[in-house]
């Protein structure tokens, strides 16, 4: 270790920054984050650090940087870029004993100042020494998206109970695996979401019967199969879900990241060929929780767009279960920006309408009037076994047959395949290539623009299908 780390404490005190420009700003900035008395060293300062000074948040001694500008200084950093001056404030610091960092200058440093993600109180620090900072900085792009912005709260919350829970556990090991359970579980869940009432409740619980575990649901999205459209907090809690519950529409690649040690349950769900019906999956959910068990039901898309998730999560409701909703993005998102078709667009369309074109009593019931007024773009999820009777519909409630229309197989995903052509031609298409569910069906001009927009050529490479991108005929 070529440096030791530690956490300073500068509330409150002198602390010098030599130098009057925008990377000088950068660390008066920091410093004043936390707490510390700062004076600027400098002939001039750029207009930000001046208002600053002007305020009275900062003190400004203008002019050259003498050695007695360290002398009540508790920590220093130089940040000119003439070598010159920075070399003789690092001499000062050492004269002094004061810790001086010049900026991207190891060999002149007494410290050198670490990336950082700011959760407070919790902080991580990330250094290289002063080696490769690029990598800090990679690591903390990386940190930042593993810990959740709500961190701060929990750190907070977890504070107030330490000495409950110090009094309440003699045992430092029984004490650490009841932190880990809060900190990891529904409790920890309830405060970020800010939920503080029910997680002093639940805390009050687990203090009291330590050893029974509280349960909950968490009703996620998982997007339209790429795994990289996942959110951070789906991902999060696929990593640490006691019991997963999924269907066929989440990908397998999705699967793969969750906890390996996790209970997979498939729940079905394609049309007309309920694995477990809609009441079971309900009930199951329910009994799990109890268990206290973190019960995961990951959706394809997005859980509260023809995903039931309504359905699902008012029986937790009602039986007072906790649950947490993480939206996904829906597959007319997903398809619509990986096949190139805006789904609004200020010439084309002002508005979207998703709808179903799932059968209700062998017929399918939608509004035509709206659906068929112009400027509009129309998303038709479950649509695929009913694509003739739809494009014929269109057409018989007054849109031109030769209005565009696309349909999108495993979108975003790398067997994506796109058909476009128009209401009149889209059906034989969809017949000629063999189209295969999951697909979702666009109608509206904005499939037009396809053509051109369109990036995404999924496939394997080597796959030897090349673009997967194919236009029928517009028009006859
Ligand atoms: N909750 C889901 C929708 C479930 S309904 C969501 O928000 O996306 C099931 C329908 O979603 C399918 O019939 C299909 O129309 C659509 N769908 C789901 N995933 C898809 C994908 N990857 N590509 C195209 N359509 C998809």
């Amino acid at each position: 270790m070529d440096y030791f780390p530690i956490f300073l404490k500068l509330q409150g005190r002198p602390c010098v920054v030599v130098g009057g420009g925008d990377v000088a700003l950068r660390k008066v900035r920091l410093l004043r984050q936390a707490g510390a008395r700062v004076t600027v060293v400098a002939p001039e300062l750029v207009a930000e650090l001046a208002e600053l000074a002007d305020q009275g948040e900062i003190a400004h001694r203008a002019g050259e940087f003498a050695e007695a500008d360290l002398d009540a200084a508790v920590l220093a950093i130089a940040a000119t870029d003439d070598r010159d001056v920075n070399r003789r404030v690092a001499a000062a610091g050492e004269a002094r004993r004061v810790p001086v960092n010049v900026v991207d200058d190891a060999e002149l440093s007494g410290y050198i100042t670490p990336a950082i993600v700011d959760r407070s109180p919790l902080v991580i620090a990330v250094s290289t020494g002063g080696g490769v900072p690029v990598l800090a900085r990679l690591v903390r792009a990386r940190l930042e998206s593993l810990i959740p912005a709500s961190f701060g709260a929990l750190a907070g919350f977890a504070a107030r109970f330490r000495d409950v829970v110090k009094a309440r556990f003699d045992d430092v090991e029984a004490r650490r695996t009841f932190w880990e359970s809060v900190l990891e579980g529904p409790i920890a869940d309830a405060v970020v979401a800010g939920n503080v009432e029910a997680a002093e409740a639940q805390m009050a619980q687990r203090l009291a019967e330590p050893d029974k575990p509280s349960g909950a649901v968490y009703l996620v999205g998982a997007g339209p199969g790429n795994p990289d459209l996942l959110t951070f907090r789906a991902l999060r809690l696929m990593q640490q879900a006691d019991v997963v519950l999924y269907d066929s529409l989440v990908a397998k690649e999705l699967l793969e990241l969750v906890r390996r040690d996790a209970e997979r349950v498939f729940v079905g769900k394609q049309r007309a060929n309920h694995t477990l019906p809609q009441e079971d999956i309900n009930q199951l959910m329910v009994r799990l929780a109890k268990e206290g068990k973190r019960v995961l039901r990951l959706k394809g898309g997005d859980p509260f767009t023809f995903g039931r998730g309504g359905e699902e999560i008012e029986e937790l409701a009602a039986r007072g279960i906790a649950f947490e909703v993480v939206p996904g993005i829906t597959s007319a998102s997903g398809a619509a920006a990986y096949a190139g078709i805006p789904l609004t667009h200020r010439d084309y369309a002002q508005s979207v309408t998703f709808v179903t074109g799932h059968k209700k009593d062998g017929s399918i019931d939608l509004d035509w009037p709206a659906l068929t007024r112009p400027q509009q773009t129309v998303v038709v999820y479950m649509g695929l076994s009913t694509a003739r009777e739809l494009c014929a519909a269109f057409i018989e409630h007054g849109k031109a047959a030769d209005t565009p229309a696309a349909i999108v197989e495993a979108a975003t995903t790398t067997r994506q395949r796109t058909l476009t052509g128009t209401l009149s031609t889209l059906p034989d298409a969809i017949d000629a290539a063999a189209i295969k569910s999951p697909a979702i069906i666009i109608v509206g001009e904005v499939v037009s623009l396809a053509s051109r927009l369109a990036w995404y050529r999924g496939g394997n490479p080597g796959a030897g299908e090349g673009s997967k991108v194919q236009n029928g005929e517009r028009g006859e």
